[in-house]
C-alpha cells in the first residue's frame, strides 16, 4: 500500500473530499436518540432541496444499502399487485430492474435494446399501444454500462399523457443531471450517496413523490425494502431499522458541499468540463469514444481500448500510476474501458491522466 491517493474513475464508489471523509468521525450515536432522528430530518430535506422540491408532495426516504437497495425498494413497493409494469433496457441496469420485477412476481414486459442503442421511442408508444394495461414503466436515466444519457424527457412525456406512473433510477445522475421531477411527471426516482452526491458508500434513497404511497402495495412484497413503512417512520423521525449512522453523516456533510459549491448546475458544468477535457485529450491520441458526446452524459464516457492493449493490461498499467479506470461489462468487457469524472477529482488530476495514457500508450507503438 502507498499512501498516494488512488483517483477512481469508477462509477462510485467516488473519491471523497477531507471535509466529507472528517464527518465519518463524527461522535458515536444511536439511531434511537434525537441526534440521529435531527441528522436523518436534515438529509431527507437536503435531498429534496437538490432539485427544489417541496416537502408536502415529495418525500425522500433514506435507505441503508447500495443503489441496487434503492432500485429494488423502488420496484417492489410502487407497482401494485393489480399493475403491469414496462421495464426499458438498453444496459446492464436496465436488465437489473427486470430481474428484479421477476423476483418480486411482478408482472412485467420489457422494450429491450442492444446496450449501444438509444431508446426505440416509436418502438414504445407501439408497445403501449398494445399493452393498455401497463400502469407503470420503470427506465434508467443514465446507463452507466455505456455512459448513455436516456431519453427520459421523451419517455416522461409518453407516460404522462398516457398516465403511467414513471420509476426512474437515477442512482448515476441525481446531483448532476437534469431531473425536472414536476414538469416531466416523476413518480418515484432511486438514487445513492455515493455517485455525484459524493457520500460515502452505504446509503441509497428514493425519492418519491408521497401520493404513489397511496396506490402502492398494501401487502408489502418485503420487509426491508418496504418504502411506506420507512416513509411513514422517518416522518416521525424515526426508523424501522438499524441505519448506517457514520455514511449519514457524511451525505449531510457532502450534500453541504454541494449546496456551497452551487448545487446540481455547477456540478454539471463542473463533471462537463472534466469530460471533455478527457474526450479531447484522448481523441488527440487516436483513442475513440463508443458513444457521441450528444448521446452521453457528463458523468462517465466509454471509450475503445487502445489497439495493442487488453483492458487488464491497460488497467494494471493506470493504476501503477494511480488511476482506475473501470471495465466494459458483458460483450464490452474486452473491447471498452469507462471513465467517470464523479467525486473529488479536479482538472489537473485529469490533465495528468490523459498525459499518462499517452505515455503508456507511447510505450507500445
Ligand atoms: C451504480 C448503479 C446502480 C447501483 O449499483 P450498486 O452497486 O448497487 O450501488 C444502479 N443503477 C445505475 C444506473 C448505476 O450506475
Amino acid at each position: 500500500m502507498t499512501n498516494d491517493k488512488m483517483i477512481l474513475l469508477n462509477p462510485g464508489p467516488v473519491n471523497l473530499s477531507d471535509r466529507v471523509r472528517n464527518a465519518l468521525l463524527c461522535p458515536d450515536l444511536c439511531h434511537r436518540e434525537v441526534e440521529f432522528s435531527q441528522l436523518q430530518s436534515r438529509i431527507r430535506e437536503q435531498l429534496l432541496q437538490v432539485y427544489d422540491l417541496e416537502g408536502d408532495r415529495w418525500a425522500a426516504v433514506l435507505l441503508t444499502g447500495s443503489g441496487t437497495a434503492a432500485m429494488e425498494a423502488m420496484v417492489s413497493s410502487l407497482v401494485p399487485r393489480n399493475g403491469k409494469l414496462l421495464v426499458i433496457e438498453n444496459g446492464v441496469y436496465g436488465e437489473r430492474l427486470s430481474k428484479i420485477a421477476k423476483i418480486h412476481d411482478i408482472n412485467y414486459i420489457t422494450l429491450s435494446h442492444p446496450w449501444d442503442a438509444e431508446i426505440d421511442i416509436k418502438g414504445l408508444i407501439k408497445l403501449l399501444d398494445e399493452n393498455t394495461d401497463i400502469t407503470h414503466l420503470a427506465v434508467v436515466h443514465h446507463e452507466t454500462t455505456t455512459g448513455r444519457l436516456n431519453n427520459l424527457i421523451e419517455v416522461a412525456a409518453i407516460c404522462q399523457q398516457r398516465r403511467i406512473e414513471l420509476l426512474v433510477d437515477a442512482v448515476s445522475s441525481f446531483g448532476a443531471e437534469e431531473l425536472n421531477f414536476t414538469d416531466w411527471g416523476i413518480t418515484a426516482c432511486a438514487a445513492t450517496a455515493n455517485k455525484c452526491l459524493h457520500g460515502v458508500p452505504g446509503t441509497s434513497f428514493v425519492i418519491l413523490r408521497r401520493d404513489a404511497l397511496l396506490l402502492a402495495n398494501t401487502i408489502p412484497r418485503t420487509l426491508y425494502l418496504d418504502l411506506a413503512t420507512y416513509c411513514q417512520q422517518q416522518d416521525k423521525g424515526g426508523t424501522p431499522f438499524t441505519q448506517s449512522v457514520q455514511t449519514f453523516y457524511a451525505l449531510a456533510e457532502a450534500l453541504q458541499e454541494m449546496v456551497e459549491a452551487g448545487g446540481w448546475r455547477a456540478r454539471h458544468r463542473s463533471y462537463s468540463q472534466l469530460a471533455n477535457l478527457v474526450r479531447d485529450g484522448l481523441a488527440s491520441i487516436g483513442i475513440k469514444p463508443l458513444l457521441s458526446s450528444g448521446s452521453s452524459s457528463v458523468v462517465l464516457n466509454a471509450y475503445y481500448l487502445p489497439d495493442n492493449f487488453s483492458y487488464e493490461e491497460f488497467h494494471d498499467q493506470l493504476k501503477a500510476q494511480n488511476y482506475v479506470i473501470y471495465s466494459g461489462q458483458g460483450n464490452l468487457a474486452q473491447s471498452v474501458f469507462r471513465v467517470s469524472t464523479m467525486g473529488a477529482i479536479t482538472q489537473a488530476d485529469m490533465e495528468r491522466f490523459v498525459s499518462v495514457v499517452e505515455k503508456i500508450i507511447a510505450l507500445v507503438t
